[in-house]
Order: C-alpha cells, then sequence, then structure tokens
C-alpha cells in the first residue's frame, strides 16, 4: 500500500509538511515546491502507485479527475488550467508516486515542451 522510502506517501501520512489545498480519505492536493506556472498544484492518491502504468485502480482514478478540477477551482483557475501526469524518466517523472500537475494562472503553450 504505501512505500516507506516514498517521499509522497511521507506527505499522505503528514510525515513531511506540505502546503495542503484540499485532502479526502482518498486523495490529497498540496503547492508544488517547485512552481512552473503561478498556480501550481499536485494531487495525490494516499495510495502508492509508482506510476499512471502501475494504477489499476479506476474508481480512484476517477475520483482523482473529480478532485483535480475542484483543485483548479480552489485556486481560481478553473478558466483555463492544465493537468499532467508525466509518466516515465523519459517524460520528467521525478517522483514514482502518481500525481497530476494542476497548472494555470498564465498561458499556457501548445505543444508542451
Ligand atoms: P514529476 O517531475 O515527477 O512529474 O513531478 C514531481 C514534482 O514534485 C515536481 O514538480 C517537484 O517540484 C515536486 N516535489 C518534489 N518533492 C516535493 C516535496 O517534498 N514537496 C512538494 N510540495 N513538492 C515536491
Ligand atoms: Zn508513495
Amino acid at each position: 500500500m504505501r512505500d516507506k522510502n516514498c517521499i509522497f506517501c511521507k506527505i499522505a501520512n503528514k510525515e513531511i509538511n506540505s502546503n495542503l489545498i484540499l485532502e479526502t480519505e482518498d486523495y490529497l492536493a498540496f503547492h508544488d515546491l517547485n512552481p512552473q506556472a503561478p498556480k501550481h498544484a499536485l494531487l495525490i492518491p494516499k495510495k502508492h502507485f509508482s506510476s499512471l502504468n502501475h494504477a489499476d485502480d479506476i474508481e480512484l482514478l476517477g475520483k482523482l479527475m473529480i478532485g483535480a478540477k475542484e483543485v483548479a477551482e480552489k485556486l481560481n483557475i478553473k478558466e483555463a488550467y492544465r493537468l499532467v501526469i508525466n509518466t516515465g524518466e523519459g517524460a520528467g517523472q521525478t517522483v514514482f508516486h502518481i500525481h497530476i500537475h494542476i497548472l494555470g494562472g498564465r498561458p499556457l503553450e501548445w505543444p508542451p515542451g
């Protein structure tokens, strides 16, 4: 269920502080330590999956999508925001506990880098 060396499991367990935006029994959202936009949050399930490729809980994945739009609403970016799930080192994944980036507060270019 949890990986004792995983930084996001530690955040989920409140062993490491984070700047919380919202929390339910299934997930929590907090501000990214190194924001890439004026508004940059991370949404993580409390249950550990190392990436989207390892996440097989359909109900939980659905809840995360609903949670993501609630985070966008809380951050006042519901008119324009982007969700990103970096999957695999080659795509920029650095923390191997599935997370959704929620970015907004500036124009977001397309295609992304
Ligand atoms: P990834 O590169 O895996 O898609 O995203 C990991 C994100 O986690 C990065 O944007 C990084 O800034 C953020 N991050 C890493 N460690 C911490 C931490 O301890 N606290 C917070 N709030 N964000 C973190
Ligand atoms: Zn974890």
